[in-house]
């Protein structure tokens, strides 16, 4: 039952119960229907309360039913809505914690609502590149007036009911009850008093005007157009409630229609449902049971204060964790602290923290030169230079001193896990945390499970990852782990491309055009050109057949680190961020071609663009077959969360799919004709031709 009917005195309850918000799939929307009918037949009742079982009065759509056909079965939400609106007995919605997108839209159904103080009520649909479908655009603008609906239409955000109650002339919430406990009670008390009113009151009949009329439609789409960038659902929500404003209610119902229904077929709203939909995959591994016991992680230890050290240890001050900062000399302690205090001031500044939680913060951290002083913390993370050297005195004396059942983490980026996990006599507690810089803003971790890695640990270090706020990725032991691996296969492609006869700006153009962030080079100038120049030269040792570009050595060879130095593959003004084209850096492109008697060729933005992507799409398919990622969706999730790529085409992945895997296929065999380009490396990977013949798709 995803639904109750009770009775109480002359009172009908619809409770939904559909864990865990009690989302509005097909078995709960027939269960109101079902009962606002039973409720017309029973002459002994006089007024109807819809209200939700546990955490929620209702959170919307049921996920399970996103991108299927049930979402539209009868009854279907609009269906719903009209039932409760046309029942001949008054239906309260008694509204609780929860109250968003279907569910504040069946509420706004009701003829009257009374909400308890603290709900989070929203109209999130936005956010999966959509717009409220069911009469949302259509009724929050009459009920709560146009500014503040169209506000909460267009960003999605939560606002608590008792903000939305203090509106001027609100007709959304008739009362706010004194508590949650106390909402059940005076819900069916006002259902009483109201079961005499007629009219009903509607929403729909409500009037619905804006004093500045179109003129602040014209204000609101170009600040919606600013913000929107590459999405369309942004600008719909104006136009479906400013039609709210210009026509009748059913006219303006059809209208929301029609751009829902474009929306849902855009490829922008598709790839932002994917994302939703991975993202909650990717927190599941799949033998780990979702009742795995989990170790308690009170206290962390941070190894290293360096640019990841700090940063790192910024996470778990937020989320209200003590760290102990632990490094060899106590200047490169002060060093770090003052980074980490520059940026909460900084925060402050902007309003963004209150001075009283930027010292809540700061209490929470405190220092040490000594490994004893450790051994109490539940979990330690090892941030210290990427040698293997320096790892392994680290983890044996981490080994040395921590408390039985301790979590042991590195965060490397490029280093074997499971070496490190040996140098231990504990490997099972062992497991890589690889943070991105900075590491107190990178929404991306990727959590890197080696051979003997425990269970519990893994099913630990996810709920940790939720708790600091990053969206966590499952990787197995690789050089370069899911993303860098990919990553340095883009990079490879973007050398080629320079030596083949493009500049690096056309290269940066093409690939910002398509959607990324930032280009290849202006992302290496800023990660710093010597990071993946030391890879470099450590992949020559190991693999001396691998074929590079050179110019990037060229290019660190004159000192060209990148931002930091003011000069790398463009030039900088200090403070600032803008890339400025440098001649010599075109001239040494130029000359290193001639010098190895290249011909220059014009190369379309189209090649660019598929040369770079679909080298991240080889790449992860090898990533999938060796069982690195355990799903395609979490590649996505890593390239969108980590590595700036387009979140309206979803990741490279979801990207493959849509393009049609035969023809990244097609492409990738063209590439590989190319004899100035990794001939061997275009060889489609064996699960791509495997989903090609069975006319499957990664996804
Ligand atoms: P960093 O040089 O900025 O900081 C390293 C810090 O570790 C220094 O402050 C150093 O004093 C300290 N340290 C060195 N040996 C130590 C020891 N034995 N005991 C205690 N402290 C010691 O380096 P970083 O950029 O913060 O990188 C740290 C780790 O994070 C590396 O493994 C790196 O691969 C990884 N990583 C870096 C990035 C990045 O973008 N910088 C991103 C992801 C992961």
């Amino acid at each position: 039952m995803t639904a109750h009917y009770t009775i109480h005195g002359s009172v009908a309850v619809i409770t939904l119960d559909n864990p865990p918000v009690n989302g509005l799939g097909m078995a709960t929307r027939r269960a109101i229907t079902d009962g606002v009918q039973q409720a017309q037949d029973d002459s002994a009742i006089q007024s109807i309360v819809i209200t939700g079982a546990g955490k929620a009065f209702s959170g919307g759509a049921d996920i399970k039913e996103f991108g299927t056909d049930k979402a539209m079965v009868e009854p279907n939400l609009r269906s719903v809505i009209l039932a409760v609106e046309n029942s001949s007995k008054p239906v309260i919605a008694a509204i609780h914690s929860v109250c968003m997108g279907g569910g504040l839209e069946l509420a706004l159904g009701c003829h009257y609502r009374i909400a308890a103080p603290g709900c989070s009520v929203a109209m999130p649909e936005v956010k999966l590149g959509l717009l409220p479908g069911a009469g949302g655009t259509q009724r929050l603008p009459r009920a709560l007036g146009v500014e503040p609906a169209l506000n909460m239409i267009v960003s999605g955000e939560v606002v608590k009911s008792e903000m939305l109650a203090m509106l001027p002339g609100q007709k959304l919430f008739d009362k706010i009850s004194e508590s949650a406990d106390s909402l059940a009670a005076e819900s069916l008390a006002f259902a009483a008093e109201v079961a005499d009113a007629r009219p009903l009151p509607l929403v729909r009949n409500l009037p619905c005007k804006h004093p500045q009329g179109d003129g602040y439609f014209q204000f609101a789409r170009n600040m919606v157009k600013g913000m929107a960038k590459n999405f369309p659902a942004p600008l719909k929500c104006v136009d479906a409630v400013q039609a709210a404003t210009q026509k009748s209610f059913d006219e303006g119902v059809a209208v929301e229609r029609e751009h829902f229904l474009n929306l849902m077929l855009s490829p922008e709203s598709r790839a932002l449902r994917h994302l939703f939909m991975a993202e909650r995959a990717a927190s599941r591994i799949a033998d780990v049971p979702a009742d795995t016991p989990l170790r308690d992680i009170k206290s962390v230890a941070v190894i290293g204060a360096g640019t990841m050290g700090g940063g790192i240890a910024m996470n778990f001050l937020n989320a209200g964790l003590p760290v102990k900062l632990l490094e060899m000399k106590q200047d490169a302690l002060d060093r770090g602290i003052a980074t980490i205090q520059k940026n909460y001031q900084a925060q402050v500044k902007k309003g963004k923290l209150k001075q009283d939680k930027y010292e809540q913060r700061m209490n929470l951290l405190s220092t040490t030169l000594n490994y004893d002083e450790l051994k109490d913390a539940d979990m330690v993370i090892e941030a210290v230079f990427e040698e293997m050297g320096v790892k392994e005195k680290v983890f044996k004396e981490l080994d040395r001193v921590m408390k039985p059942g301790a979590i042991l983490a590195s965060n490397t980026s490029t280093l074997d896990v499971n070496a490190i996990a040996n140098f231990t006599h504990r490997p099972q507690d062992v497991v890589g945390l690889h943070f991105f810089s900075p590491a107190n803003v990178m929404k991306l971790l990727e959590v890197v499970r080696a051979d003997k890695t425990a269970k519990d640990v893994m099913a630990t270090v996810m709920v940790v990852a939720k708790k600091i706020r990053k969206t966590a990725v499952v990787s197995g032991v690789c050089d370069g782990f899911i993303g860098n691996r990919m990553i340095d296969q883009y990079g490879r492609q973007a050398g080629f491309l320079l030596d083949e006869g493009c500049t690096p700006a056309q290269v940066d153009k093409a690939i910002e055009k398509f959607g990324f962030a930032m280009g290849p080079f202006r992302m290496s100038d800023l990660a710093g050109n010597d990071i993946s120049w030391a890879i470099r030269k450590r992949r020559h040792q190991e693999m001396p057949e691998m074929k590079y570009s050179k110019t990037a050595d060229l290019l660190c060879e004159q000192g060209r680190f990148g931002q930091k130095t003011g000069a790398g593959w463009y030039d900088y003004v200090a403070g600032k961020r803008d890339a400025i084209p440098n001649a010599d850096v075109v001239a040494m492109v130029v000359a290193n071609r001639q010098s190895q008697g290249i011909t220059p060729r014009k190369i379309s933005d189209e090649e660019i663009v598929q040369r770079l992507v679909f080298s991240l799409v080889n790449e992860a398919a090898h990533i999938l077959e060796e069982g690195i990622a355990a799903k395609a969706s979490d590649i996505d999730i890593a390239y969108v969360f980590g590595y700036g790529f387009p979140p309206q085409r979803g990741g490279p992945m979801l990207y493959a799919d849509q393009v049609g895997l035969f023809n990244v296929v097609q492409a990738m065999k063209r590439f590989a004709l190319n004899p100035l380009d990794d001939t061997d490396f275009w060889q489609p990977a064996p699960l791509l031709l495997k989903l090609v013949a069975e006319g499957k798709t990664f996804n």
